[in-house]
């Protein structure tokens, strides 16, 4: 993720809070019950804004009309170029307003502005046009059948897709969703996450302006029970979860009961393997970006940082140098690097294994402590000396804490690399090409960086091995889980 554009001032203003509703049928409504619940900024723990809080009651509203939208509307008989036309026009409208939605991020979630400026405002745009060149290439092939037919297949779009979505990149979750959906010709009910529904809802409003037909795009803002009603509605096709591996199996039990398409994008512990004939610069700044970005809520996160023995004391002195000079502070201001984390609940869960962590042993090098006395800001944190069966080392901790695990040779960073239930993403570190795809073919994980970390792009698949997921986002490949192929066969006689 490159953060390459310098911003424009020092301190970016706080955005307009536009839309609150849930957007059913191209309408904006509030919630049958008339609940709402509050989203806070994360930087200063004050409220924001109070958001419609939907039930089962909005979801089977949405459904509804998402399955007229998908059954009868203009959507299905819209030329899939119109459609791609459409995804086009929704990017250009992001970008014309990329400020004010990167400063509803920042407010809603805590990220630094520089990053939501930069990264994920950016990877949203990005995401959305690459999709709309698709919506016109989805074809099927014809058939080499025996006997005297003819056979094609056709792929067609999957239906109403669910799509529940977390809280650590809520724009640049809402485009890896919409997009491929939209190309394929799906219509969808999303649910944002309950901490940050507020950049969801002005995509959703950008893309009326763009001329979705109504009902095509649905947001129900709300908890996890409206999202277990998606789930468990019987009109539903598809469901579409980012999120922890827990949900994921409630989610897979619930759907169950209807077969309902999945995919999933879950937890992470990603090893990252620093060998001591890595370029160590770029080494450093791997391990340090790797884990911290984003406050650490990063299911790709390099939590777990493999270091080679005979470089190991040089190079954790070295990344604890790079994670003091981390600017903590207000989010809005273009020189903060490292936010607040997104709640108290995550907050506490943090702290909680770093009092771990402390308690099994390791040696806790640098932060470990709250910062300040307003928000939910962590201190960069890095343990050394971690081992393998320390909770810091297995769980994911989804914040600002390195686990360092020196190792000795190849053979051991494979093998403890995969020693997890998880397997969305690993990195290598070496000049040593053969040594870097050796380990790259080795490693369990849906993605493996060699000489880079979090390197994103709309063309390359993301998901995970094992109980990371299931699927996969982004890329042709994620076209495939928004499409049924339908077979059909002719006869010539
Ligand atoms: P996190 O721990 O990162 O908040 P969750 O998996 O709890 O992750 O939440 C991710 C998304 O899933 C959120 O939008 C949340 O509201 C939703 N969610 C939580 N529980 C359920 C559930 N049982 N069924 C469907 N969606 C759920």
């Amino acid at each position: 993720m490159s953060t390459a554009v310098a911003p424009k001032k020092k301190i970016h203003a706080r955005p307009e809070v536009r839309r609150t509703q849930l957007l059913i049928d191209g309408e904006w409504k509030n919630s049958v019950s008339g609940e709402t619940f509050p989203t806070y900024h994360p930087a200063t723990e004050e409220k924001i804004a109070d958001v419609a809080k939907a039930n089962a009651q909005d979801v089977d509203l949405a459904v509804k009309a998402a399955r007229k939208a998908f059954e009868t509307g203009p959507w299905p008989k819209m030329d899939a170029r119109d459609r791609g036309r459409l995804l086009n026009k929704l990017a250009d409208l992001i970008e014309a307003n990329l400020d004010e939605l990167a400063a509803l991020e920042t407010l809603d979630n805590g990220k630094p502005i520089n990053d939501a400026r930069n990264a994920d405002i950016p990877l949203v745009i990005d995401v959305l046009r690459y999709y709309a060149g698709w919506a016109d290439k989805l074809c099927g092939q014809t058939l080499p059948v025996r006997g005297n037919y003819f056979s094609y297949t056709r792929k067609e779009p999957v239906g109403v897709v669910g799509q529940i979505i977390p809280w650590n990149f809520p724009a640049l979750m809402v485009s890896w969703k919409w997009a491929p959906a939209l190309a394929a010709g799906c219509t969808i009910v999303m649910k944002p996450a309950e901490q940050t529904p507020l950049s969801c809802l002005r995509m959703a409003e950008l893309a009326m302006e763009a001329g979705f037909p109504k009902g095509v795009i649905n947001v129900i803002t709300g908890f996890g029970d409206a999202g277990a009603a998606i789930v468990k509605h019987p009109d539903v096709d598809k469901i579409a979860f980012t999120g922890s591996t827990e949900t994921g199996q409630i989610i897979m039990r619930e759907a169950s009961h209807s077969l309902k398409r999945i995919t999933f994008e879950l937890g992470g512990k990603s090893p990252n393997i620093i060998f001591a004939d890595a370029d160590i610069e770029a080494a450093i700044h791997g391990a340090e970006f790797g884990l911290f970005f984003n406050q650490g809520q990063c299911c790709c996160a390099g939590s777990r940082l493999f270091v080679e023995k005979s470089i190991h004391k040089d190079f954790v002195k070295e990344v604890v140098s790079r994670a003091k000079q981390r600017k903590t502070g207000n989010p809005f201001d273009s020189e903060t690097t490292h936010g607040p984390q997104i709640d108290n609940e995550q907050f506490k869960k943090i702290m909680d294994y770093i009092d771990q962590g402390k308690k099994a042993g390791a040696d806790c090098v640098i932060g470990g402590k709250r910062h300040g006395d307003k928000g939910f800001f962590i201190e960069p944190t890095v343990f050394d000396n971690v081992t393998d069966e320390m909770a810091i080392a297995t769980d994911e901790i989804f914040g600002p804490v390195l686990s360092v695990l020196p190792f000795d040779s190849v053979e051991e960073a494979i093998q403890r690399g995969n020693k997890t239930n998880y397997g969305l993403a690993a990195a290598v570190w070496t000049k040593d090409i053969s040594k870097a795809h050796r380990v790259a073919a080795a490693l369990r994980a849906g993605t493996v960086w060699v000489n880079c970390y979090d390197v994103f792009d709309a063309a390359a698949p993301f998901g995970g091995f094992k109980q990371s997921g299931i699927g996969r986002e982004l890329g042709e490949a994620a076209l495939a889980s928004y499409t049924e192929l339908k077979t059909v066969t002719v006869s010539l006689s």
